[in-house]
């Protein structure tokens, strides 16, 4: 080294430089590359994608960082190809934020950043492209006589969609599959435009409201700490003004020329909340929810990395979105499972909005009428500050609560006499009745009166649900169907009788008890069309329906002002489930639908219908409230050492054969005894509460520590070993940090 001069050595080091760049793989770390030839140093900018040689392949990364070393000799490093943008994609704070969920969730980094991409972007499609591609009517096309397309109605239809628009309309508009749009472009009747993306315009009116003294309070704890970050739990019952304590604060973050990220549950079930946000803030609001084409999901990001949009209202994965001028987070229905990814990359979208807002140094706001027992925690141990909403706004009251003991009270398709006479009496006072059954489909069983078989799933441990529409039976867990059987295929009996209920089924005895009143059903089946949804909504809004019937479609959020009755057909789903958080789940789940009525002048009824009127924790929510159930169930999982007391990390693995997924585990299991780590507990590996599902067999293994570092290590360690591992090859394995259900 002696004998070269300075200015060689720094050639040398440029020659060297490491790219460590993000590769969509399942391995759980990023791959070295030498940069592209005749790249400005400048231009490798963390957060940029990159084309590079993979095995065979080649694929799109993003860098990472840069280094002057790497576990592999230099002559065997590869080159990338090309840097595919001039500014990072990927955001310092999303990058960053990313690593660590990689980390902590321990999810291989390559997916873990493809995840925070648009899949346009993934693809290699230019990022800042804003043009949206869409068909128009050729002359011919134009020229085309409807009569001659009877038999291509599909056709037809796209033709008279475009007829109008002589410009052309957006791909995302034109309901039609692929082949047959190239049909038609075969034809040469329509052909391919680019529309310029249209700047968005609206009207905006301020609040009607003026906030109540518990609404400012909170606005105002709020806008003090607007320039650090703080962690708020705004714990506001059903109807409190949260929503108007969320809009209050947008207005000042964006009359601050910031912008606002917040994250709801489900798009398709609030179209409320998107008509007050749009009403009432004068920015383009940019929407991110998986019914989204890629490219309107593109322009929505791209609206919010230039910070055109001043609002970002999406579900979980919007928390990756890239923000020009971060000002504000906010987290509505913040206990909701939804937040949660439930596959893959494993990450809680409310856990990672805290991340991320400590990052930014901008407060984060969490709201929910049922906080979840984490949040809780979190206030109770001086991270998180709460601030309430203890009333609701304006004259709507509390509902009153009956709980029905259906053991002593007939049912007829799943409704009790007390049940029908509420309905009967708020239906005559000319009110909606709102009645939850978290159950679609006509009948969940299909029985043998004879020898007792029931239908079940051929490929999981689940009976099958009958639905009526269609005739068949569904599985609801891996989506296989067959007709409804007519003879037992056991006895040859043809006694075959649906048992218990589900939606459809109750929809079809309110025809027999309520002829003549007009009702909405709201389930997966009804709204499977597109707009569906939106319309049986607007039903139930205008009071169009009179009963309003459905599942957790109908629970969440919504505002129906003259619902007074709310009928709980079957609240017992939830008391004695083996998983840890169903009890939790179940008291968010009764007052979130409770929260439904009466939120009006007129008081609002819950009717609870149950086997164990007894059971203390529905007793404990009844009379007491939902934080004097949240308290009592925090102080059960601090006695049984649970979450969120506690650290909990599940394996979870499944394979073809029953016993490749346990032995797995078992191994699994050895090399946690093996590292000797006395700071983590196991519990299993046991076969999953549905074993065999599409045809898989599914089992888990329960790690728990009061040591979350400890855990955390010990996970990295294993998930280590396992990479390599050949028995590691025999399942497919996956690792669940603070897993929201442990079926
Ligand atoms: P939440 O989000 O807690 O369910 P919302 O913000 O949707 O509550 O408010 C419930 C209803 O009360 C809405 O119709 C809203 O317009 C109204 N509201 C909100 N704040 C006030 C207020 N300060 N005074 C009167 N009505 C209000
Ligand atoms: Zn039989
Ligand atoms: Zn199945």
């Amino acid at each position: 080294m002696l004998f070269f001069t300075h200015p060689v050595r720094e050639a040398c080091r440029l020659n060297n430089l490491i790219l460590k760049i993000a590769v969509p793989s399942p391995l759980h770390r990023s791959f070295d590359y030498l940069p592209p030839a005749k790249i400005d140093r400048a231009a490798l900018q963390a957060g940029v994608r990159v084309r590079v040689p993979f095995g065979r392949r080649t694929v799109i990364g993003v860098l990472l960082s840069t280094s002057t070393e790497s576990d592999i000799e230099s002559h065997k490093l590869k080159r990338a190809l090309a840097l595919l943008d001039e500014t990072p994609v990927v955001s310092r704070d999303v990058l960053d934020m990313v690593q660590w969920a990689s980390d902590y969730y321990h999810h291989p980094i390559g997916d873990a950043v493809s995840s925070a991409l648009p899949a346009l972007l993934r693809r290699g499609q230019s990022a800042t492209v804003t043009d949206i591609s869409g068909w128009r009517l050729t002359a011919a096309g134009h020229a085309v006589d409807l009569a001659t397309l009877t038999r291509a109605a599909r056709q037809a239809s796209v033709i008279a969609l475009l007829a109008p628009h002589t410009d052309g309309l957006p791909r995302e508009a034109i309901e039609a599959s692929a082949s047959v749009l190239h049909t038609l472009e075969e034809k040469g009747w329509i052909e391919a435009c680019v529309l310029a993306r249209e700047p968005q315009v609206h009207d905006v009116a301020a609040s009607v409201h003026t906030l109540n003294p518990a609404q400012q309070q909170a606005v105002d704890t709020v806008l003090a700490g607007l320039d650090g970050f703080t962690p708020f739990l705004l714990a506001g019952v059903t109807g409190s003004g949260k929503t108007e304590v969320y809009l209050e604060l947008i207005e000042r973050v964006l009359s601050r020329e910031q912008q606002a990220l917040v994250l709801v549950p489900e798009i398709g079930l609030t179209p409320q909340l998107l008509t007050r946000f749009r009403q009432r803030l004068a920015t383009p609001l940019a929407l991110l929810h998986s019914g989204l084409s890629d490219h309107e999901r593109l322009t929505a990001w791209q609206q919010a990395r230039s910070g055109e949009a001043g609002v970002i209202i999406g579900t979980r994965s919007a928390i990756f979105t890239p923000l020009a001028r971060p000002g504000l987070i906010v987290v509505d229905e913040e206990h909701d499972a939804s937040l949660k990814q439930q596959d893959g990359f494993r990450y809680s979208a409310r856990d990672l909005a805290i991340w991320r807002a400590r990052k930014l140094d901008i407060p984060v706001m969490l709201g929910s009428a049922t906080p979840s027992l984490e949040s809780l925690l979190n206030v109770g141990q001086g991270r998180y500050r709460q601030l309430d909403l203890p009333e609701r706004t304006g004259v709507a009251r509390p509902p009153s609560f009956h709980v029905l003991d259906v053991r002593k009270l007939p049912l007829e398709d799943g409704l009790s006499q007390p049940l029908i006479q509420g309905m009967r009496r708020h239906l005559d006072a000319g009110d909606q009745v709102l009645l939850f059954l978290n159950r679609r489909g006509f009948a969940p069983t299909l029985m043998c009166y004879h020898c007792d078989w029931i239908a079940e799933c051929k490929r999981c441990d689940a009976r099958m649900t009958w639905h009526q529409h269609d005739g068949q039976l569904h599985c609801h867990h891996c989506g296989s169907q067959r007709p409804v059987d007519t003879t037992c295929p056991e006895c040859q009996g043809s006694e075959l009788h649906p048992l218990g209920q589900g939606t459809e089924r109750v929809e079809q005895a309110l025809d027999a008890h309520f002829p003549g009143v007009t009702r909405v059903r709201i389930d997966r089946d009804t709204t499977r069309r597109k707009g569906e949804l939106d319309r049986l909504l607007q039903q139930a809004h205008s009071g169009e329906g009179r009963i309003l019937l459905g599942t957790q479609m109908l629970a969440k959020g919504h505002h129906f002002p003259n619902v007074t009755l709310v009928g709980i057909l079957d609240a017992d789903h939830g008391l004695f489930s083996t998983d840890f958080r169903a009890s939790e789940r179940m008291a968010q789940l009764i007052v979130q639908v409770a929260g439904r009525a009466g939120r009006h002048e007129r008081p609002g009824e819950v009717a609870i219908q149950t086997c164990h009127p007894d059971h203390p924790l529905l007793q404990l929510l009844i009379n007491r409230g939902y934080p004097a159930f949240a308290q009592a169930a925090l102080a059960e999982r601090q006695a049984a050492h649970m979450p969120p007391v506690t650290g909990m990390a599940l394996f979870r693995a499944e394979a073809p054969a029953a016993d490749t997924a346990l032995a797995f585990l078992d191994s699994v299991a050895k090399r946690i005894q093996a590292s000797g780590n006395s700071a983590v507990e196991t519990w299993g590996p046991l076969p999953a509460t549905m074993e065999r599902r599409a045809g898989r067999y599914r089992a888990q293994l329960v790690l728990q520590s009061e040591h979350r570092g400890q855990l955390q290590r010990l996970l990295s360690s294993v998930v280590r070993q396992l990479e390599t591992a050949r028995e590691a090859r025999k399942v497919r394995w996956s690792v669940d940090v603070d897993p929201a259900d442990t079926y």
